[in-house]
């Protein structure tokens, strides 16, 4: 069958490829293989800055943002042929630590996790997959345009999720939101900030093309400029763009009690000079919080499908920008201005 592969950590070695059929070992459950989607992530791998690997091998199949429908599924689960599922990216490590042993691999303690297309087990861009049936989870028939945007909402699920731990610490609840960058991952945070009722606030480079249109249909602001221009101070500022200068701004735009989300990865090697003791000085007599947060739990996964399941489904669609099939992988894998999300579409 076909698939791309990557030999992580070298450039410009991702291909076309043709692959052996997923093995028995891999899991019980066969999928068929409707859409992956395409981020950063899988960018920076290609680009040869980030990935693992097999054990043993050279080559890993990309992709871990999944959609597909169950070929086969053992007789004793609740998992039909024909169900709507999405894998789960990240599986426990073997040991297992202390989270991972209670589900909660996003949070593993010593980095002995694998994850789908990224870390050491194969990923979804090819045409079946098999997975362990706990290691999916089945969407409603209604997404089967959309819900190859699970996996990112998981990931700003979980992001939300810790928000609001982090600000049960005081009697007051947030109401302004600030997030940094209308990317798949910013637009993502800031449906869940207005599903939550919250003013929503979305800053970007960008003027024209889809984002300022997708912004406004969800209630909230857009605004290009500065993050002071935007808004003078945030309860809660979801920073996703990883760009230092920004991150740093967003902890400067956090008010009093303020809760800093960063869920941009960054590349090493750029430096800042900072004023480290008036960074200190604000976040101590300020109380705020500054965190990171990646990947997501099967409590987030859930999440996400919830909130994809009461989103507007023709949103969800726009941001979708384009849909392009297995064989125009490299096209895929091109940024373009207007992008959003790509998606390869295997069904097609
Ligand atoms: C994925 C996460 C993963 C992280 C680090 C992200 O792109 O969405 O699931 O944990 O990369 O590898």
């Amino acid at each position: 069958m076909q698939a791309i592969t990557v030999i992580p950590m070298q450039a410009g070695s991702a291909r076309l490829d043709e692959v052996a059929d997923p093995r028995r070992e891999e899991g019980d459950l066969l999928v068929q293989t409707l859409a992956v989607g395409v981020c950063g992530t899988d960018l920076e791998i290609c680009r040869g800055e980030y990935g693992w690997a097999p054990p043993g091998r050279d080559r890993l199949v990309l992709g871990h943002e999944s959609l597909g429908r169950v070929l086969e599924a053992p007789g004793s689960g609740d998992l039909r042929s024909g169900d709507l599922v999405v894998g789960i990216v990240r599986q426990p490590d073997p040991e297992p630590c202390v989270s991972c042993a209670a589900g909660e691999w996003d949070m593993c303690r010593n980095g002995r996790y694998t994850e789908h297309g990224i870390k050491q087990l194969d990923g979804f861009m090819r045409e079946r997959f098999r997975v362990d049936p706990d290691h999916v989870v089945r969407l409603d028939p209604t997404l089967e345009r959309t819900g190859v945007l699970l996996e990112p909402t998981s990931v700003v699920a979980k992001a939300w999720d810790h928000v609001e731990r982090i600000a049960a610490r005081a009697v007051w609840r947030p109401r302004v939101v600030l997030v940094v960058g209308a990317g798949p991952i910013g637009l993502l945070a800031a449906l869940l900030a207005a599903q939550r009722g919250l003013e929503v606030h979305v800053l970007d480079r960008v003027t024209t093309g889809p984002k300022p249109g997708l912004v406004a249909d969800l209630g909230a602001s857009y605004h290009t400029g500065t993050l002071s221009e935007a808004v003078p101070r945030a309860d809660v500022v979801v920073e996703c763009t990883g760009v230092g200068e920004l991150v740093l701004d967003a902890i400067d735009k956090a008010g009093p009690d303020g809760i800093v989300c960063l869920t941009g990865v960054s590349s090493a090697g750029r430096r800042l000079t900072i004023d480290a003791g008036a960074l200190n000085r604000e976040l101590v007599l300020e109380n705020e919080v500054v965190f990171g947060s990646v990947n997501a739990n099967r409590r987030h996964y859930q999440a996400a499908a919830t909130a994809l399941a009461n989103a507007d489904q023709s949103w969800l669609e726009r941001l979708i920008t384009r849909r392009l099939p297995l064989g125009r992988w490299s096209d895929a894998l091109q940024r373009r201005p207007d992008d959003v999300k790509v998606v390869l579409d295997l069904a097609a």
